[in-house]
């Protein structure tokens, strides 16, 4: 047994931090968490990790391990084989974890490379996050993201789609509901599919016992997906031609049903910010300064989903650009709070309210009796500072200290 002592703890729900925690670890869980001072039990191996905080290992609802995060991530993709992929990917889930991700979704995979690493880290889960994966997301035939295989058309292919993914072991389907940035005539806020496509993906999931997210700038796709039953909005920027147009009421459906939108803003400069190195009037340039803009809205539309009570996840996007490395989730919490959220809001953006996106709730994103034993320590305060949050002390996987 393992007693990890540290002198503040977030627990991943509270707004209050407690001091002087002592969280006993067992098989890979946490067996007891102690506040009252008490010495370890006999013969539990001590870890004093002195003037840092503990808090759940951070899980990202919202990564691309087969994306290498360069300024050209789907040209480098079509270069590269499948044998060298798992080695990319192997090497960034490792990255994730040393950051303190141990837990990561995968939304974008290429010939199921992901479910392969995911059983390597089921075996050694101290060489990377637990990995929930969802294979090639389900797309339009030439739509946003077609080059990653999972093109599938009409309401009779879009069933097929789902359960050959079921049947293939997926954590939770991925539908491309709109246009995407990242593909070459794909427009973000257009639709991809129709209600009716929309309605059997999520038939087809919740039948294999399976969430449904949707991938949706629009604002069109966010209230399709909606009304079509979908668990997890990504991205969810209420896109339309015209700039950000949020219908109350889809955000009041989205606030009733508990649909969690995941806030894929995490970075690593300031929202807003450009690369640097990045050449004017270059593609990168004309992306970056599309996207800059439509976040500033964002901002703003993220803002009212809070007052509306919709639950939020911070997540990363990772592997899409440079700003996105796959250790970057880190920083989302100081982007939470430099858009006005408080620091525990953007902390359990990442802990407990991720987990419960990502249906691990039971066991992730909390330092509870029970819970798998995926800690992060950090130096400071990450409550009123969320820049300690990359003030990493110590991490733990299923019990394993790995950094
Ligand atoms: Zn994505």
């Amino acid at each position: 047994m393992l007693a990890i002592r540290s002198a503040r703890l977030f627990d991943g729900v509270a707004d209050q931090l407690r001091p002087r925690p002592l969280v006993l670890v067992d098989g890979g869980r946490i067996a007891d968490v102690d506040v009252t001072g008490a010495d370890p039990p006999e013969g539990a191996e001590l870890v004093d990790l002195g003037d840092a905080t503990l808090l759940p290992g951070l899980i990202d609802s919202h990564a691309h391990l087969v994306l290498d995060a360069s300024s050209d991530p789907v040209g480098h993709l079509a270069d590269t084989s499948d044998e060298a992929l798992l080695a990319d990917c192997r090497a960034r889930a490792r990255a994730a974890l040393a950051a303190g991700i141990t837990t990561l979704r995968d939304l974008g995979d290429r010939r199921f490379v992901t479910l392969r690493l995911r059983q390597e880290l089921a075996a050694h889960p101290e060489r990377g996050p637990q990995l929930l994966v969802s294979g090639p997301p389900v797309t339009t035939p030439g739509g946003h993201c077609w080059f990653l295989g999972g093109e599938a058309a009409g309401v009779e292919g879009v069933r097929a789609a789902v359960r050959a993914l079921a049947a293939r072991g997926v954590d939770v389907v991925k539908v491309m509901v709109s246009g995407g940035n990242l593909t070459p005539g794909s427009v973000m806020w257009r639709s991809q599919y129709g209600p009716a496509q929309l309605r059997a993906a999520a038939e087809e999931a919740h039948r294999a016992g399976l969430a449904v997210t949707g991938h949706a700038h629009g604002a069109q796709g966010i209230a399709e997906a909606v009304a079509a039953g979908f668990d997890g909005i990504e991205h969810g920027g209420f896109l339309t031609a015209d700039g950000v147009v949020q219908d109350p009421a889809v955000v009041d459906q989205l606030a009733a049903r508990g649909v969690v939108v995941s806030v894929t803003a995490a970075q690593n400069r300031p929202l807003g910010q450009p690369p640097p190195g990045m050449e004017p009037g270059s593609d990168l340039a004309r992306r970056f300064e599309q996207i800059a803009k439509l976040l500033k809205a964002g901002v703003a539309g993220v803002l009212r989903l809070r007052a509306a009570g919709v639950p939020l996840t911070m997540s990363s996007d990772a592997g899409i650009g440079p700003q996105k490395p796959h250790d970057v989730l880190p920083w989302g919490p100081r982007v939470m709070t430099s858009s006005g959220f408080s620091g525990a809001e953007a902390l359990r953006a990442v802990t407990s309210v991720a987990a419960d996106a990502c249906q691990v709730g039971d066991r992730k994103g909390r330092i509870a009796p029970g819970y798998d034993a995926d800690l992060l320590a950090v130096a400071g305060d990450p409550l009123t500072d969320a820049n300690a949050v990359r003030e990493v002390v110590a991490v733990f996987r299923a019990g394993h200290r790995v950094r």
